[in-house]
């Protein structure tokens, strides 16, 4: 397959911005609930971050995917109203940051279709895709996901391009999008701390080369990391860069699922 041949007309690669809105509950599920340090650290979330992005999104006109935490729908839901209303799309991460590693099939579904209830009621639309709790996922998932009828799932890290499953076969095809933990702000400003600066020059030394070769960057940030200031510098620099360079599909990853499976004649 030639590079020039996977996007839409004039746009030589693709790139996702997807926000996993986890608000405290992340932290709270991987340190624990008697953790003050992680989870007030995260409630900047939903206070301040995902409104500092929303601006950085809006200057510049590009759509994000928002993977939104239930609990987080119910803490916030003028946060949901605000991505609807700046266009952007919702998928789902889960009712409250479990992984989905250690659940069964009938938990998950339960667990995913919660959450798609509580997006879809206070956006009125409902959301096309899923990425699992800190991509903490087993081999239900997938025909969870593909069961609950959502288009695309972001979970499995092993491409650099979108490629098509049916995890029943005689279900709907689900378009599997790539993601990475290089291009995760927790690797940058969490697990490490880097000058914002730096995070951006590897982001965009990434893009030229999956620019080169035709190819997909799925980018994962967090409203409590990449909403605080330095770091939402990382995000802007980007954008900003993948706008000048004038040929790069900055889609949402609904609409990089639909145009994967229209080229491959799956689409409806
Ligand atoms: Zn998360």
């Amino acid at each position: 397959m030639s590079g020039a041949a996977a996007w839409p007309a004039g746009h030589r690669s693709a790139l996702v911005i997807s926000i996993d809105v986890d608000g405290p509950y992340g932290e709270i599920n991987h340190h624990g609930a008697d953790d003050s340090y992680w989870w007030s650290q995260a409630e900047y979330d939903l206070h301040a971050g995902i409104w500092r992005l929303f601006e950085i999104l809006r200057d510049r006109d590009v759509q994000a995917s928002f993977c939104w935490v239930g609990r987080s729908v119910e803490d916030r839901p003028d946060a949901v109203e605000r991505a609807e209303a700046d266009g952007h799309e919702h998928a789902i991460h889960s009712w409250d940051h479990r992984y989905y590693a250690s659940m069964s099939y009938d938990e998950q579904f339960e667990d995913a279709a919660r959450t798609i209830e509580a997006i879809e009621a206070v956006a009125g639309v409902r959301p096309g895709g899923h990425k699992s709790p800190a991509w903490r996922f087993n081999d239900h998932t997938s025909k969870v996901v593909q069961a609950l009828g959502l288009d695309w799932q972001m979970d499995y890290a092993r491409a650099d391009l979108p490629w098509i499953e049916r995890p029943d076969p005689a279900g709907a095809p689900l378009v599997q999008l790539p993601p990475s933990r290089f291009y995760d702000d927790y690797t940058y400003f969490v697990d490490w701390t880097v000058n914002p600066r730096n995070a951006a020059e590897f982001w965009r030394d990434d893009l030229d080369i999956l620019r080169a070769e035709g190819k997909l960057m799925c980018l994962t940030l967090h409203p409590w990391v990449s909403g605080r200031p330095g770091p939402s510098t990382a995000l802007a620099n980007l954008l900003d860069y993948a706008i000048g360079v004038g040929d790069i599909w900055i889609a949402q990853a609904g609409h990089v699922a639909k145009w994967w499976l229209d080229r491959s004649g799956e689409g409806d």
